[in-house]
């Protein structure tokens, strides 16, 4: 057993994140400037968007997406239960509903089978979650969106680098918003990013994310500013810092050899874990209709999602986490399903059994810890923690 406690998510710094900061603070440029220019211009090339517009978060990121279409109160966006709070509280910060489509039990992203359903005279944008960096299946996702004149905005917040068919996720969706949040593939220790071929929109989210101040009211302090500026609508403040962005522009330059890490990492999980009944492991990049060999599709492996088969195991899930815990392994649990939150339950009166997937699947999950700064030994730790639990609670 390891003596030291292995977290749960760790981010993957070295000097060249130092370099990146030193240089900003010793230049007196700190806030939004040329290296979040620069940090935009790789990352559009990266994922292959016309645009980039970095922000402050992710969940300003989806913000800003949703105000460049121009949700009204009363409006209704289609998404998933099974993510984290920004997805859904960013379309209720415009008094509009979201209406939850349940998951799909082997991939728990949205089942794409059940959204149109729920489109209605109201619905104006359907917001897909890549869950753990798992591609959401986008062929009959799009074209549903484009049948009905919906916008997909994708909360992408897993998904980086993740692909779908050969094509990067952030050039897929109408608008896509990643997270470089402390915890993410890639980290800018708070910061997002919102890609868009849409020259509108990303101007539009350009000026929100300053003030509504039109015209690059950054450069207003540079010599080639100048002091006149307009405020055309009540923006935000929602601009990420040249500081930060530093940061994501070493963090670009490891991002392949992260992300080849997280995924050796996951083989390693994969092939020690193939043989135990007792617990299901994550899907696959590719779906069944994919030709194995050259689909083009990609996992991010943000997380590692197992599943406890409960039919199997003497132990619940709370208890296998406690026992992990005990063998000095941090975990987490990924997600908690929005509807059985309070302020969703209440306002909505849902049900746990209304998104019955999300609910069960919920209830069986653990992450396990998955980030490029884990040794060899730290994944074995890992396993041999797993394994050690499953053998003595087997039923
Ligand atoms: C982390 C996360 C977000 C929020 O990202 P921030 O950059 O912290 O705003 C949104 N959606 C999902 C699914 C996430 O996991």
């Amino acid at each position: 057993m390891r003596e030291t406690f292995l977290p749960f998510a760790l981010p993957d710094l070295d000097h060249t994140e130092f370099d990146q900061i030193k240089e900003s603070l010793e230049s007196g440029w700190i806030t939004t400037g040329p290296k979040t220019r620069q940090f935009e211009v790789e990352f559009a090339t990266m994922v292959g968007a016309k645009h980039a517009v970095a922000v402050n978060s992710c969940t300003a990121a989806m913000h800003l997406a949703l105000e460049a279409i121009g949700l009204q109160r009363g409006d209704e966006v289609i998404t998933t239960p099974y993510t984290f709070a920004a997805t859904a509280e960013v379309i209720r910060y415009f008094d509009a509903r979201p209406v939850f489509v349940d998951v799909d039990p082997f991939t728990l992203n949205m089942d794409i089978s059940q959204i149109e359903a729920q489109i209605t005279s109201q619905t104006k944008a359907i917001m897909p979650v890549d869950i753990a960096g798992l591609p959401v299946d986008y062929d009959p996702l799009l074209d549903l969106a484009q049948t009905h004149h919906l916008t997909v905005i994708e909360d992408a917040a897993h998904a980086f680098p993740t692909r779908y068919k050969g094509k990067m996720i952030g050039s897929i969706s109408d608008m896509t918003c990643f997270s470089f949040y402390a915890t993410k593939t890639i980290t800018t220790g708070e910061g997002g990013m919102i890609c868009t071929d849409n020259d509108e929109w990303a101007n539009r989210c350009r000026i929100m994310a300053l003030h509504g101040i039109s015209k690059d009211a950054w450069k207003r302090y540079t010599a080639e500013g100048s002091w006149y500026y307009e405020i055309v609508a009540p923006g935000y403040k929602y601009n990420l810092t040249d500081i930060a962005a530093g940061m994501g522009l070493a963090q670009l330059k490891k991002a392949r050899q992260m992300h080849a890490r997280r995924v050796a990492i996951a083989q390693r999980y994969n092939n020690a874990f193939q043989h135990y009944p007792e617990l299901q492991l994550p899907a696959p990049a590719c779906k069944s209709s994919c030709i194995p060999s050259d689909c083009g599709c990609q996992h991010a492996w943000h997380l590692y999602l197992i599943r406890l088969n409960f039919d199997r195991l003497n132990i619940d899930r709370a208890g296998f986490v406690d026992a992990l815990k005990q063998r000095n392994i941090g975990t987490s649990v990924h997600f908690i399903p929005l509807h059985i939150h309070p302020y969703y339950r209440e306002r909505y009166h849902f049900q746990p059994e209304d998104f019955p997937v999300a609910y069960q699947e919920y209830q069986r999950v653990i992450s396990l810890p998955i980030y490029s700064k884990m040794s060899d030994s730290d994944v074995d730790d890992v396993i041999e923690a797993v394994v050690t639990i499953i053998e003595t609670h087997r039923s």
